[in-house]
């Protein structure tokens, strides 16, 4: 079953349930606590948290989602995307978690023949919060799932909160098993690649105070209305639909896999290490594509750093699959034509979208070149000498003359099995920093000369940046 199809029949299914269909949310929202939407309730939150009232009871969504903080799982994991659709259904003080529970296995198992996914429930497991116990019963009550394959887990895994007093509750989660060829038996507490995540399901019923339940500290109180917010993942439910191995096999990512192929003359399936760098270019290029067709810039800072650094990461990785020309414009086209059936802006805005690729590949193609000679020297002056790891002045040089961020140097370094010493990397970017304050205010009362004061913001206003780090922790607040 195509992804589009996966779609429709999701938002029929629900429509057909009383639910008002809502569009996608741009992947940008005005939202403090957020660097890009990563979960389909973002665009609802008002509602969730009794700041508007909702203007209907029931709704469905299929979101355009964006988690900076699987970066490092693509391609290595068979199941985390940076850009994915997260298919959600939505009750404000209206049907709770009975309601929650049938409507998602009634999708999940009704045959294909009938508009559903013909998922074979024998092979459906589910987890629930520790502490609700009431979650465990519905599930046996409403569906049929036998305690075998019922799992309670913790409030880190289990409970769902905003990180700050306000609402809160239990979460559910429905998984499927992939079969003894995908890992060790025992349910998902044993093996989330085995079984696979495809819905969780939040039962909004709490007020956590303070102290958060993820980490056992009871609840303050209890919601005046309950509300309930789901996410079904569309790339794993597609998945496993097509019989594929990984969500970058999938109808709307594989054919950028297809090709970096032609272009690099490689299969994949060849060889591990290609066939990682293969995954990580498809999934890169149709977040990328999703991302500067809702309005985002490469920069050196946050949402704009993102962008650049999956774009520079499907560069790296297609010359390391042996490509020296220009791709990035070949792998929009490619996203486009499979996207646009769904994201019918990407043909209309796409002039845009392709200048923006082509321009930030022909700038980081000159930085790779120039800075490529440099770092080689220095890998190979750290191996003759015997060591295993990068100076932080080498990672200095490449960042302050070549503009290589330090991931890069991070990520070329690992590939040549070294290290790098980052502490004196930020050493030297502190000292660095310092020193340009102390010239940029010498110059300021000295003589006023706003133009060099300018240029030395520009330069080193820009090496602010405080790691990807920390955007990880700014895309896990919800
Ligand atoms: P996982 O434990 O596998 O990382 P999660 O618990 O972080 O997933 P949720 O926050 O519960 O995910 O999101 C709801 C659903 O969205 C998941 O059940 C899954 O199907 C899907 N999903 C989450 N993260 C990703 C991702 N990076 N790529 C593709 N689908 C995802
Ligand atoms: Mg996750
Ligand atoms: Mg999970
Ligand atoms: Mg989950």
């Amino acid at each position: 079953m195509q992804t589009h199809e996966i779609n429709t029949r999701f938002t029929e299914h629900f429509r057909g349930r009383g639910h008002t269909v809502v569009p996608s949310a741009s992947l940008i929202l005005d939202d403090p606590t957020l660097l890009f939407v990563n979960a389909g309730m973002v665009q609802f939150k008002p509602y969730f948290l009794g700041e508007a009232p909702a203007p209907y009871p029931r709704a469905t969504s299929i979101q355009k989602c964006v988690r900076t903080g699987d970066i490092d799982e693509v391609g290595k994991t068979t199941r985390h995307n940076t850009f994915f659709q997260m298919a959600g259904n939505f009750s404000f003080g209206d049907y709770f978690k009975e309601g929650a529970m049938g409507f998602a296995w009634e999708l999940l198992t009704k045959s294909q023949a009938d508009g559903g996914y013909g998922f074979d429930p024998e092979r459906l497991w589910v987890t629930v919060y520790e502490k609700d116990d009431e979650a465990a019963q519905l599930w046996q009550r409403v569906a049929g799932v036998p305690t075998e394959r019922i799992q309670a887990r913790d409030g880190k895994d289990n409970y769902w909160d905003m990180g700050v007093p306000g609402p809160g509750g239990p979460c559910s989660e429905i998984y499927y098993d992939r079969g003894p060829k995908y890992g060790r038996e025992g349910g998902p507490i044993a093996d989330e690649d085995r079984y696979i995540e495809i819905w969780n399901l939040v039962f909004m019923q709490d007020i956590r105070g303070e102290q958060s339940p993820k980490l056992g500290h009871p609840p303050i109180g209890t919601l005046p209305t309950k509300n309930i917010d789901t996410g079904m993942g569309v790339e794993r439910v597609a998945c496993l639909l097509q019989g594929v191995e990984n969500v970058y096999e999938t109808d709307l990512v594989r054919p950028v896999i297809a090709k970096a192929e032609e272009l690099s003359g490689r299969r994949y399936g060849a060889n591990h290490e290609d066939d990682v760098r293969f995954r990580v270019i498809a999934d890169h290029a149709r977040s990328g594509v999703m991302l500067v067709g809702d309005g985002v810039t490469p920069g050196n800072e946050a949402r704009g750093y993102v962008l650049r650094r999956l774009l520079r990461r499907i560069i790296r990785s297609t010359r390391l699959l042996g490509v020296q020309e220009p791709v990035l414009g070949e792998f929009s086209k490619v996203v486009r034509d499979a996207m646009a059936p769904s994201y019918p802006e990407l043909v209309t805005e796409f002039d845009r979208i392709d200048s923006v690729m082509r321009n930030e590949e022909e700038a980081f193609l000159t930085t790779l070149t120039a800075g490529s000679k440099i770092f080689d020297v220095a890998v190979a002056e750290t191996k003759k000498a015997g060591g295993k790891q990068l100076g932080g002045e080498q990672a200095f040089q490449l960042h302050d003359t070549y503009g290589f961020p330090i991931d890069l140097t991070l990520e070329m370094a690992s590939e040549q099995g070294l290290t790098v010493d980052e502490q004196g990397f930020r050493n030297l970017m502190a000292e660095q920093r310092r020193r340009a304050k102390e010239d940029a205010k010498a110059r300021k009362t000295g003589h006023g000369d706003l133009s060099t004061y300018r240029t030395l913001l520009d330069q080193h206003g820009t090496t602010e940046f405080i790691g990807y780090t920390d955007l990880q922790s700014h895309s896990r607040v919800l």
